[in-house]
């Protein structure tokens, strides 16, 4: 047996992948070439049963997000997806949009709270548009609010009127407060709360929670206070002085996409979506980029960090997680590297084999530094 951990208990998971549409279903085939390496080489068994979401589920079903994915995903331990949309359903019904499927599993299994790391890499920090010395040491963990807020209120449109409308609840911003501030602990134990409290309602509300929860329960954290539009600045001015930022759901998500610059490529950032009960949906923060689908040239890296985010919060495998990261890392100093960062780069199956090559003959050092514990949100 090649694994190292026949001493180990067995771990046997069941994943459900979602490959979903564009250069969703490639760099989900990477991402299970190299659950196959972390099979062999550390004797985590990752079952994968692949179910449809987006503009494919549409295609065979009807429905962006068919009753067998929400069943198949009720017994599993986690999803794992690459991406939804596509312009074949653009001019769709909004419940018969890919992008709907989405919005439906993050409701189904109350996927509250999304974590999006933004690290900078000095081996990647040529690829980025800000200057070199303002990439040096960034490293923070943006939380973003996922199943409330304006994507999820009510919507009208009569004539020439509409409306969006932002709700939130004191139970919906505590928890996810709670969660930010377990992961500040594990960090610098600094958060900062971003919002539009001179103006909007919900985020005066939201101040109030956010600080009340933190004096009550995490009194070793410190929690300053940003309106969006100075965070959005200053996310260019000074990233690396940001180490948990938490936001509501629109502003996360504007946010994220801007921060993913200070790292290059939409193609290098992970994401998970996790709730109270361990279950979490782990995708890339792209798209499914119908310009360069079935092509091959798909940066995969997003998805294998979000493989490792799945390892550490869902499958209880900090160490795996830890040891995938740190080969991605490798890959990106030795400059395997996808064409949206370089000329003449590299396809997705060099990189992935590339990754899989350097993960099996990983030596194990009995510890893997920067081990970081999964987070737990019960
Ligand atoms: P996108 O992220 O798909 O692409 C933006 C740009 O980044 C494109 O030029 C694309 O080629 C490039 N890019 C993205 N990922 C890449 C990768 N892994 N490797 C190399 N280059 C990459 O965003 P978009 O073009 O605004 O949206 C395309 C479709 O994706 C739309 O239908 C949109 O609704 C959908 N979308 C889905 C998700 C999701 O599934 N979570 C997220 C965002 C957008």
């Amino acid at each position: 047996m090649s694994s190292e951990t026949t001493n180990r208990p067995d771990r046997t998971f069941k994943v459900v992948g979602l490959p979903g549409d564009g250069i969703g279903p490639e760099v989900y085939a990477s991402a299970c070439q190299v659950l196959d390496v972390v099979q062999d080489r550390f004797g985590v068994h990752v079952q994968l049963d692949p179910q449809l979401i987006g503009g494919a589920a549409i295609d065979a079903s009807g429905s962006p997000l068919p009753q067998a994915t929400i069943d198949a995903c009720r017994q599993a331990d986690a999803a794992l997806l690459g991406a939804v949309g596509g312009p074949k359903w653009d001019g769709n019904p909004v419940d018969r949009r890919p992008e709907s499927g989405l919005l439906k599993i993050r409701a189904e299994f109350n996927l509250f709270c999304n974590l999006r790391p933004i690290v900078t890499h000095p081996a990647l920090h040529g690829f980025s548009p800000l200057k070199p010395d303002r990439l040096e040491n960034v490293d923070l963990m943006l939380v973003r609010e996922l199943t409330g807020g304006i994507y999820f209120g009510k919507k009208w449109r009569k004539g020439d009127r509409a409306e969006d409308v932002c709700s939130y609840n004191r139970e919906e911003i505590t928890r996810v407060t709670r969660a930010a501030a377990r992961i500040a602990q594990q960090r610098d134990r600094r958060i900062t709360l971003v919002d539009k409290a001179n103006v909007l309602e919900t985020s005066r509300l939201w101040r109030e929670v956010v600080h009340q929860v933190i004096a009550d329960e995490f009194p070793d954290v410190q929690v300053e206070n940003m309106f969006v539009d100075a965070a959005a600045m200053h996310l260019l001015n000074r990233p690396a002085d940001f180490d948990v930022m938490l936001t509501e759901n629109l502003f996360g998500d504007i946010l994220s996409d801007e921060a993913s610059m200070l790292c290059g490529s939409l193609g290098l950032l992970p994401s998970a979506s996790l709730n109270e009960e361990q279950f979490g949906l782990y995708e890339p923060v792209h798209g499914s980029a119908p310009d360069i689908a079935g092509q091959g040239i798909a940066n995969p890296y997003a998805m294998l960090l979000s493989v490792a985010m799945m390892l550490r919060h869902s499958l209880d495998c900090p160490e795996e997680a830890d040891a995938l990261e740190q080969t991605i890392f490798a890959c990106w100093n030795e400059g395997i590297l996808t064409r949206d960062l370089v000329e003449n780069g590299l396809g997705t199956q060099d990189i992935t084999e590339a990754v899989c090559q350097r993960l099996s003959a990983r030596k194990s050092s009995g510890h893997y530094s920067g081990n970081t514990p999964g987070l737990h949100l019960q």
